[in-house]
């Protein structure tokens, strides 16, 4: 039988940091603390299997848990020398989840379990303080009613209705009657009053007493943390992060230590640099007699913990440094300690039980991208880690973020913000104020960009934070759950912002007599934690020193190349220097679209509406020069670097004018009468364009035309050597689904090559391949590589054929298909490995073994994202290929991908 229960603490440890899938992140590094003799709380750790029984057999625990339990137990109260459940010095119990990737406040805790009428008079007496034991209990009833007999019974109250709320008012009433401002204004007396009323409501409303006995409380804190591995916030964080619902959490039972026992304890949350900015400083808050909870919860202002790293906001207040040099200096000599032993910044949790230290937890720690490209680079010249682990410490999807735009700095310093808050997410984000994660869910869907602006942070927001394209709070620390959250998605985020008067169900905000409504435009700059009234204009942030530096050691590693999806020679420009390595698609359509693309596009359309062949054909000779020029400005940008041309792909009833105006031109082009335009462009009408007249098929019916692109290739590229230019071109047939597509197109090839090379005196290399995006062609692979010297995957339409989901109509169902669980993610912006998957790799190896050295690459939108190109790579592709911006993050995936290999 599996072992469930791994004991850690000074009578004996089980597990490890290694451990993580087992006991979860958090469970496997209190265990290596503890393994490192750091002052860690006793306790155990359930793990993620047993979860996972648990959840299957309907919310029991599996048979041998609960012997299991009480062993552990044993071990904990020798550790700590006190007895769970005694009367006299009571051990009390916290309950928390832990699964094997950080989920920040999406499950659930419980703390002060094993608080009851019968362990309350020693617990008065051991801390000497009634006041102290009511509002742990207090604390308790909330907590457990909430979690454990709420939301753990699939309980839905209607907004407003929670126990948790119900109780919060009951405790509102009484600071009101007495004149309180403050929870710490409550007297023991109160208190105590309070947890009887609260007991009594929790009976009304849930109609079951709160439980009284110590060991009822602990099974059904556990029950409840496991259950909240399947709460809302939990599935959705899951669904967004891409994290697997099977792998269930952890449960840490751990001694409760006290940051609320009066003046000589406290609370706090540190990391051993700065998450947001990466800079080499312990950074953290601190609480004075406070419960973790309170720091981050963001309802009280939390202290700096030292000098050199006050802000701002908490100049004011005293350092943990000034205030307990030796608790200082010992936490800093804990920090030290940690980072050698991890080689990673660590996110820390600590408590000071009257005057004694404590680890509550340790883990590495969520940093903005800008943080993670300066630890990496930091840690390497420190010597804490070498090159491979600096290229692995960076999240490909993270640079995202470095390449994203900054308020310009000459626009801000002619503007005053009108309110200041915490910096807790960098960069600048500019948008409409919402004040609902329900109206940023909406907004986004509408296209419209918002700033998300809450009174205080709150979990179950998470959507509507991935939706905004910022986040601003009036409440709030560094390390509250949406600063947490926002940062882990490098997003533009100020907590904290005190002086704003939010009133969210008004749908105002307010700041010194001024107000803002929903839909008014406020810029944020999350690296200082200003606010502005209205739009500041924008700038990009690349041309970072230490980012190229960190990308050309990421290089060092890669084996796979990088090529760009451009159409232009701008486009062209900005991949290149974004480390391109050639064009894997240029899709010689987009010269018909745009400014400037007035003239081709008419003749284009001449050619379109053609009464003939000859007709036709002299449209298409017409056009020649304009594709020419069009593709030799590109190969000329791209000069030295491969460029996949590929040949017209559209359904030309894309072009068909409307306006009335343009109808008029062309009939008088073609002197025939408006009418007549009108029909030859309706008769190009049908009913499934994407599987219609398209790609080779065009090519196929036009032969003349397929002539005019090639000729116009190998032209341009004749040219450019000419000038003593490098060009490289490769002719890319696209939308094939028989071999004898490419053996029609292949002889035009070879015969204009012929022609070109004589009149122009030059040979021009020319690789002539094809995209495979139908799934015929994917599993006729072997023959199509006959004829094909190379292979692009055109995984937009792959997968559009390949699961019969219309590209452009997923948008209706993508989201029920999400949330309901039947996609794990959407297939056309990650490849769907299961499925299209085996397409791909089924061609490869069949491509393959027909011609050994087929070159094959991909080039749908697939090519920038981190898990593609991670499964590219294990495929063998000779490249990815995508849009300019996205060729960092395809570049460190793809060295990430390699050594990973290793
Ligand atoms: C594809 O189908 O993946 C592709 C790159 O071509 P397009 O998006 O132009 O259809
Ligand atoms: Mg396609």
């Amino acid at each position: 039988m599996a072992k469930y229960v791994y004991s850690f603490g000074t009578t004996g440890t089980d597990g490890d940091a290694t451990m993580r899938n087992l006991l979860g992140g958090k469970g496997a590094n209190l265990a290596e603390m503890a393994n490192m003799k750091l002052p860690v709380p006793a306790g155990f750790t359930i793990t993620t299997e047993c979860c996972v029984e648990f959840l299957a057999e309907g919310g029991k625990f599996p048979a041998g848990l609960d012997k299991e339990i009480a062993t552990a137990l044993k071990k904990t109260e020798k550790a700590m020398g006190m007895k769970y459940g005694a009367a006299d010095d009571p051990l009390l119990l916290s309950s928390r989840s832990g699964a094997r990737q950080s989920m920040p406040g999406m499950m659930e805790t419980v703390l002060n379990v094993g608080l009851c009428a019968k362990t309350i008079p020693g617990l008065i007496k051991k801390s000497g303080s009634e006041r102290f034991v009511y509002d742990a209990y207090r604390r308790l009833i909330t907590m457990y009613s909430d979690v454990v007999m709420e939301k753990a019974e699939d309980i839905e109250p209607a907004e407003g209705q929670g126990i948790r709320v119900q109780l919060e008012k009951l405790m509102n009433s009484v600071k009101k009657a007495k004149g309180y401002k403050s929870d710490t204004d409550l007297t023991a007396a109160d208190l105590k009053t309070l947890c009887e009323q609260y007991k009594v409501k929790v009976k009304e409303v849930l109609g079951r007493e709160f439980p009284d006995d110590a060991m009822e409380q602990l099974n059904g804190a556990i029950s409840a943390v496991f259950k909240s591995w399947n709460g809302k916030r939990a599935v959705s964080y899951r669904r967004i992060e891409g994290l697997e619902d099977s792998w269930g959490t952890a449960v840490n039972v751990q001694s409760m230590v006290y940051g609320n026992m009066g003046d000589t304890s406290a609370t706090g949350v540190a990391f051993s640099r700065n998450p947001a900015t990466g800079e080499n400083k312990f950074y953290g808050e601190w609480l004075i007699n406070a419960q973790g909870e309170d720091v981050v919860a963001g309802i009280r202002t939390p202290s700096p913990l030292n000098e050199e790293t006050k802000n701002e906001q908490n100049k004011h207040l005293d350092s943990l440094q000034k205030e307990w040099p030796q608790l200082y200096k010992e936490l800093a000599g804990i920090r030290g300690d940690l980072e050698k032993h991890y080689t990673d910044m660590q996110d820390i949790e600590f408590t000071i039980q009257d005057g004694k230290l404590y680890m509550l937890q340790c883990r590495s720690g969520k940093r903005t991208g800008t943080a993670a490209l300066n630890m990496a680079m930091d840690m390497l010249e420190e010597g804490l880690i070498d090159e491979k682990t600096a290229v692995m410490r960076v999240e490909p999807a993270q640079l995202d973020e470095l390449l994203h735009p900054i308020i310009d700095p000459e626009a801000e310093k002619s503007v005053a913000e009108f309110v200041r808050g915490l910096p807790a997410g960098p960069g600048g984000a500019c948008g409409e104020i919402v004040f609902t994660s329900s109206d940023a869910v909406a907004a986004q869907q509408a296209g419209t960009v918002c700033i998300l602006v809450r009174e205080e942070t709150n979990p179950e927001d998470v959507e509507g934070m991935r939706a905004a394209e910022g986040i601003l709070t009036a409440r709030g620390g560094m390390t509250s759950h949406a600063a947490l959250v926002a940062r882990g998605w490098g997003k533009c985020c100020i907590v904290g912002a005190g002086d704003l008067e939010i009133d969210a169900a008004a749908g105002t905000m307010s700041i010194d007599g001024k107000a803002f409504k929903a839909g008014d435009v406020i810029t944020l700059n999350g690296t200082k934690g200003f606010v502005y009234e209205g739009a500041l204009k924008m700038m990009d942030a690349t041309e970072n020193p230490l980012f190229k530096k960190f990308m050309t050691m990421a290089d060092k590693y890669r084996t796979m190349g990088v090529r760009t999806n451009a159409d232009t020679p701008e486009d062209a420009k900005i991949a290149r220097d974004f480390g391109a390595e050639g064009i894997g698609l240029f899709r010689t359509e987009h010269m018909f679209y745009g400014v400037g693309a007035e003239e081709p596009l008419f003749i284009l359309r001449k050619m379109i509406h053609a009464g003939d062949d000859d007709e036709r054909n002299a449209a298409i000779d017409e056009l020649a020069p304009f594709v020419k020029r069009d593709i030799k400005d590109t190969l000329a940008a791209m000069d030295g670097l491969p460029v996949t041309v590929r040949l017209l792909d559209p359904p030309l009833h894309e072009f068909v004018p409307q306006s009335e105006e343009m109808l008029g031109e062309l009939a008088k082009a073609l002197k025939i009468s408006v009418d007549e335009v009108k029909k030859r462009g309706a008769d190009l009408h049908e009913v499934n364009p994407m599987m219609g007249h398209r790609g080779v098929r065009l090519g196929i019916t036009y032969a003349h035309l397929t002539e005019m692109q090639i000729r116009a290739i190998l032209e341009a590229a004749s040219e450019l050597k000419k000038e003593g230019k490098h060009p490289q071109p490769e002719l890319m047939v696209p939308v094939t689904c028989t071999v004898k597509e490419l053996d029609f197109v292949k002889p035009i090839f070879d015969r204009v090559k012929a022609q070109v090379a004589k009149a122009s005196g030059v040979e021009m290399a020319c690789l002539y391949g094809t995209m495979i995006e139908i799934p015929r062609a994917a599993l006729c692979a072997a023959r199509m590589a006959k004829t094909a010297e190379f292979f692009s995957f055109g995984t937009n339409d792959l997968t559009q054929m390949g699961f019969g989901f219309s590209r452009d109509d997923i948008g209706g169902f993508l989201n029920d298909y999400l949330s309901k669980g039947i996609l794990d993610a959407d297939p056309f912006q990650t490849i769907d490995q299961e499925g299209i998957g085996q397409l791909i790799e089924m061609s490869v190896q069949r491509g393959r073994a027909a011609r050994p050295d087929l070159k094959v690459g991909i080039c749908g939108e697939q090519g920038g994202d981190p898990a593609s190109v991670t499964f590219c790579f294990k495929l063998g592709l000779n490249y990815v290929s995508c849009s300019p911006y996205r060729i960092p993050i395809a570049r460190l995936a793809a060295a990430q991908a390699a050594l990973a290999a290793e």
